[in-house]
């Protein structure tokens, strides 16, 4: 689950990671009482921050929501120094429209929340990122001096200025390792202090929090030498959202893919995806193989569909719902293995979904193990023109030629 800027900013906080003061609002109504706060704390300048699930916010462009050939602002988020008045004028016009940034596609996202900050002065600019590397099995903090501009760019261009550690799940984040990225940003004296102690914090956040990623980009050095995270983005690990109740209500539905929120409220594992295979599978091993077999046998797979290990009549039935959703859905596979679940069930729920939506398109069906027989009979019986497949290769086959017809 992804959460917003001045969210992540509120929880790590609470970890002694030093961010910038500010409010978030959602309506215009409270934009003065947010900045006469911020004076009151003794704020001079300000800075507000559209509040999006996408990076790229300050180079972003920002459209009219009525009109969306018309441009409205250049930038996502603006700097104001002491110019309140500008700042208001800019406020009012970025909120409600479109904000598109290389990370949000054409479409854009639309701007409900701004976060209004006190605006900071300072020299330094560097990334920080926390993530698991997947290929040892350990999380990774990655420094560059090339902070501000995105880090996939100094990656291709200028690798060397990526230092990474690795951290031993067994022993820890260690000080030597908080030395080293101070080194490497080449950070002396009480900086290089401030610094440990915020990445110290800064991973200690990561992993309290049950983060998989945690972006500080730019991490800056104030002109009164501070280690201030001027930007922050969390994504929190929702396998681990049981542990951390007070989470849910951060999340921002209006932020999430329509289709995947609306399989998530029936306990389906989906993921759209850009090609016109709609897939329906239970597990997530055989959905990717599913995937990587359609790929070989020259598709495209439109989505990602787990229906999981007790699918029912009623799970087929909203899978189909979902996965026909997509317009770009021409055939249809589904491939389940009957091992707890059983295929006649799930053949009653192909049947059962059949008769309730248009299904409209080609629909290849492989069901294999337990009553396997019984569902083929269903099927067979049901008088619904499907395309049976007994192997795995035989239904990737048939999925594409039913394209090509
Ligand atoms: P992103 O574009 O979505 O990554 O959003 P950021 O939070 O990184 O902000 C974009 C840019 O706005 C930063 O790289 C800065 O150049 C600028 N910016 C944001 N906050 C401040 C601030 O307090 N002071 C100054 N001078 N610039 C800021
Ligand atoms: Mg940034």
């Amino acid at each position: 689950m992804k959460i917003h800027e001045y969210q992540a900013k509120t929880l790590l906080k609470k970890y002694g990671v030093p961010v910038q003061d500010g409010h978030a609002i959602q309506e215009m109504l409270y934009f003065d009482s947010a900045v006469d706060d911020l004076k009151t704390k003794g704020y001079k300048q300000f800075v507000v921050k559209s509040q999006i699930h996408a990076g790229g916010r300050g180079k972003g462009k920002v459209y009219s929501k009525q009109n969306r050939e018309e441009l409205v602002l250049e930038n996502g988020v603006k700097f104001f120094g002491d110019n309140v008045e500008k700042a208001k004028d800019y406020a009012g016009k970025l909120l409600g429209n479109i904000l598109v940034t290389h990370q949000t596609g054409p479409e854009g996202k639309e701007v409900r929340t701004i976060f209004i900050a006190e605006g900071l002065d300072y020299t330094k600019e560097f990334y920080l990122g926390i993530l698991l590397d997947r290929s040892v099995s350990k999380n990774v903090i990655m420094a560059s001096t090339g902070g501000g501009v995105e880090i996939e760019k100094v990656a291709e261009e200028t690798p060397e200025k990526i230092i990474k550690v690795w951290i031993d799940p067994s022993v820890g984040f260690l000080p030597y390792q908080a030395r080293e990225l101070a080194f490497g940003l080449g950070l002396e004296g009480d900086l290089q202090k401030d610094f440990i102690k915020f990445i110290t914090n800064l991973y200690r956040a990561y992993e309290d929090m049950d983060a998989s990623l945690l972006e500080v980009n730019p991490l800056v050095i104030t002109n009164d030498n501070k280690v201030v995270a001027l930007d922050a983005k969390v994504t929190l690990d929702d396998n681990a959202m049981y542990r951390h109740k007070d989470y849910a209500e951060l999340r921002d539905e209006n932020e999430e893919d329509e289709l995947e929120l609306e399989a998530s409220k029936h306990n389906l594992n989906y993921i759209k995806l850009d090609g016109n295979v709609g897939c329906m599978v239970n597990g997530a091993g055989l959905a990717m193989g599913t995937m990587d077999l359609i790929k070989l046998a020259g598709g495209s797979p439109a989505n990602f569909l787990d229906v999981g290990g007790t699918a029912t009549p009623e799970t087929v039935e909203n899978g189909f719902r979902i996965i026909l959703t997509d317009k770009n859905v021409k055939a249809i596979l589904i491939n389940i293995f009957g091992g707890i679940v059983r295929c006649d069930r799930v053949a009653a729920g192909v049947i059962q979904a059949a008769n309730n939506i248009h299904i409209g398109v080609p629909v290849v069906v492989r069901l294999q193990g337990t009553n396997a027989e019984e569902a083929k009979k269903l099927l067979d019986e049901s008088g619904l023109n499907l395309i049976p497949a007994t192997t795995l290769e035989e239904a990737a086959l048939k999925v594409n030629e039913a394209l090509a017809s």
